[in-house]
């Protein structure tokens, strides 16, 4: 079946299975136990981090791993504002979060923290200007997402991050999970940053949080040793292991993945240009993995329906988000409810082919032409 949705999950590389089925094939001991076999699961996890973190150009006492980004985008946001209270209790992001970021800002808030949304353009950026002017003493974290999920947004995180450079109280935690393997990513901005391998061709339940070197964190769950105070449970071996093949090909593939994914986002895109319905959400700014769009007068969910039955996934916004709701992202762009409703998410792959391209858009151009009459 066309998938047309790499950007809710991919499927792992067989070198990440052959990985994870060398380890669990090797490994017996808990990577905690002190005998023998735990001692051997301990050099083989830290040989393990050694690779994660070099891969990362950060050092492996920086890393913590997690489940997945939600957990890791938990950690960072209410881990960072419990455990910096003396700070303040102002945090500053974007209406355009992935929900494990935003329903964190949400329980915060009702425990007494102020949240502060930045202005977003019809472009997708985040108001930099504004950024300044929400900016206070008292603000300990800023969270944004280096790439937004729903149109693909690049952020300007390096400005980002020299703008906070004078107040350097506030924390800045970055969400790089749809820019991995996408567009070329800096480990060297950001206190924390979060991200999933199986967005990447890894595996689902990995997760990694990058946590830079002097950064407070509240950890969130207690109980159980494992390599970092701040996630506890026994290390997942061969999980972990499985995270380097994956991260080692997105970053040594990016750039060629980039292009092959770029001449297909255009083929699509001059393919769709003759149906006049077509309302394109994605903006300059937007990676090409990812073309938000919507055809007026269809509602996202009814459109994704459409498409299922013709054989073709696609999502309405983000795999993580209520469907019957506006899309976030689309919303804070065009401040159009019906657009934003209408909206939805093709995400592209270099294992796209030219042939599910060109029937994704004779699906779209035969629902469009069902609409209008
Ligand atoms: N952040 C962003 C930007 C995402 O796109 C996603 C996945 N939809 C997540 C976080 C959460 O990742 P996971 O579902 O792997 O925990």
């Amino acid at each position: 079946m066309p998938y047309f949705d790499y950007s809710a999950h991919t499927q792992a590389d067989p070198s990440v299975l052959r990985r994870l089925v060398e380890l669990e094939e090797h490994t017996i001991g808990n990577a905690n136990s002190a005998h023998q076999e735990g001692r051997a699961a301990n050099a083989v996890m830290a040989s393990i981090l050694e690779d994660i973190a070099s891969l990362c150009k950060v050092s492996p006492e920086e890393l913590i791993l997690t489940s997945g980004a939600t957990e890791s985008n938990n950690l960072a946001v209410k881990g960072i504002a419990m455990a910096s209270r003396h700070v303040g209790k102002h945090i500053i992001s974007t209406a355009m979060e992935h929900s494990s970021v935003s329903a964190c800002l949400t329980s915060l808030q009702a425990s007494g923290y102020e949240i502060d949304l930045v202005r977003v353009g019809s472009d997708g950026l985040i108001d930099t200007e504004e950024l300044r002017d929400l900016l206070r003493r008292d603000t300990c974290l800023v969270s944004i997402s280096a790439v937004e999920s729903e149109a693909g947004i690049v952020q300007p995180v390096e400005e980002i991050a020299s703008i906070l450079a004078s107040f350097p109280n506030t924390r800045l935690h970055i969400d790089t999970t749809q820019a991995i393997g996408k567009i070329p990513v800096s480990f060297a901005y950001g206190d924390t940053i979060s991200f999933s391998p199986h967005k990447f061709y890894g595996l689902t339940g990995t997760g990694v949080l990058i946590r830079k070197k002097g950064v407070s964190l509240s950890p969130q769950m207690e109980g159980g040793a494992s390599t970092t105070p701040y996630r506890s449970g026994t290390p997942a071996l061969s999980l972990s292991g499985s995270i380097v093949p994956a991260l080692e090909t997105a970053l040594k593939e990016q750039e060629t993945h980039y292009q092959e994914v770029l001449k297909k986002n255009l083929f699509l895109k001059e393919q769709l240009s003759s149906i006049p319905s077509i309302r394109i959400n994605s903006s300059k700014h937007s990676i090409p993995h990812i073309l938000n769009l919507g055809i007026k007068g269809i509602n996202g969910r009814d459109l994704q329906k459409r498409l299922d039955e013709k054989g073709y996934c696609i999502s309405v916004k983000s795999a993580c988000s209520s469907d019957l709701l506006p899309s976030r992202t689309v919303m804070a762009m065009y401040k159009d409810r019906r657009r934003a409703l209408e909206a939805v998410r093709i995400s592209i792959s270099h294992k796209t082919t030219e042939e599910e391209l060109q029937g994704l858009a004779q699906a779209l151009k035969d629902i469009a032409e069902e609409v209008v009459s």
